[in-house]
């Protein structure tokens, strides 16, 4: 006779679960950034300031001027799965960054979170989360709008701490971030500054683009990418069964040695996806040498329900409906806008 005692099946504690969930959002200070633009994009922010010390290390603040939280709504924002993004269920029509509730209870597992917050015509307030342990809501004076703070990233969670890679590289990954969500919003001001040390030192600083689409991308794609880029660079604009590509294609003569200038951007939403990078590069196959490659910023527009944002919170991977319709939209309009540029430059020369 087997007589086995069974084992006990028991809840995981909430400060347990947060750290689980925190390993699959926050792999690293970059992650962490990304997650509190885009809260502050989401809110509405025209006005985004970063700051970070020792590569997002020891410190990541996130202030922007967007609508606030209620002081009473504090404790709800650190809650897991608590969001003011989508109405209970409905994941076919996300129009914004954030919608899984994940991103503060996350970091607050993982870190020393504070946030203060103003909306208007209210009160300023503010939250303390350490370890998972969350403080009071207590008075404070703040700006409108919100900051968030995160201090000492991962020191509740020693393991993770030790994969990180150097202060430079993590801030290359924290800049990488803030370059492409500026990007997918020139109206929007952002400040990205390192503040390691003594004095503070600004990375890179955007002022809010104004004027049509192309004028306001093209004025932030030269800001944050080089003018050099604006001027080899082809506006894209095409249109397929509801699809649409717009923004820039360099040049096949300012291609790069490496893939690592191609910013992609699906409603707004900055991803890297095979599908796309892949038909980036088949466009270009006859006007590049294999191990060159293009320069480009493409936003994708479609409607919500056809592609599935969902995938994963912290991979950028999208899933469209309709692939073979995506990639044939992107190879036949960079096709075609590189052959008429061609074709202008041939003439050029005969003339
Ligand atoms: P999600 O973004 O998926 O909703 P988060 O954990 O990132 O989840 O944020 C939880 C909630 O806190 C948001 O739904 C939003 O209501 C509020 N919030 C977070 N950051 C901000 C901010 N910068 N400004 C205003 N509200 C915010
Ligand atoms: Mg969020």
């Amino acid at each position: 006779k087997i007589s086995h005692a069974l084992p006990q099946i028991r809840q995981l504690d909430e400060a347990a679960i947060n750290r689980i969930a925190a390993g699959e959002v926050v792999e690293r200070p970059a992650s962490a950034v990304k997650e509190l633009v885009e809260n502050a994009l989401d809110a509405g922010a025209r006005r985004i300031e970063v700051d970070y010390a020792n590569g997002g290390k020891t410190l990541i603040a996130v202030r922007d001027d967007g609508h606030g939280i209620a002081a009473d709504a504090l404790p709800l924002a650190l809650a897991r799965h608590a969001t003011s993004k989508i109405d209970g269920s409905d994941l076919t029509n996300i129009a914004s960054f954030g919608f899984r509730g994940e991103a503060l209870p996350s970091l607050g597992a993982v870190g020393r979170l504070r946030i203060a917050s103003r909306p208007a015509g209210a009160e300023g307030a503010e939250i303390t989360v350490e370890g998972g342990r969350m403080g009071p809501v207590r008075p404070v004076a703040t700006p409108f709008g919100t900051v968030v703070e995160l201090r000492d990233i991962f020191f509740a969670t020693p393991a993770r701490l030790k994969f990180l890679k150097s202060d430079r590289a993590e801030a290359q990954a924290i800049a990488d971030v803030v370059r492409r969500l500026a990007m997918a919003a020139p109206d929007t001001a952002f400040t990205l500054t390192d503040r390691t040390g003594g004095a503070p030192r600004v990375v890179f600083r955007a002022e809010a683009e104004t004027g049509d689409l192309f004028d306001a991308l093209g004025a932030r794609l030269a800001r944050l990418l080089g003018a050099e880029f604006r001027d080899n660079a082809l506006p894209i604009e095409a249109e397929r069964e509801g699809i649409r590509l717009t923004g820039f294609a360099g040049l096949p003569t300012f291609s790069r040695g490496a893939a690592n200038a191609q910013y992609l951007f699906v409603n707004g939403r900055p991803v890297r996806d095979k599908l796309l990078h892949g038909a980036l590069r088949a466009a270009y196959a006859d006007v590049l040498a294999r191990d060159r490659h293009p320069v480009a910023a493409l936003f994708i527009e479609l409607a919500p329900a056809r592609v599935d944002v969902n995938v994963h919170p912290a991979k950028a991977e999208v899933r469209f409906r309709e692939p073979g319709l995506v990639r044939g939209l992107i190879v036949s309009a960079l096709r075609h806008a590189l052959a008429e540029a061609g074709h202008r430059a041939a003439t050029t020369v005969s003339a």
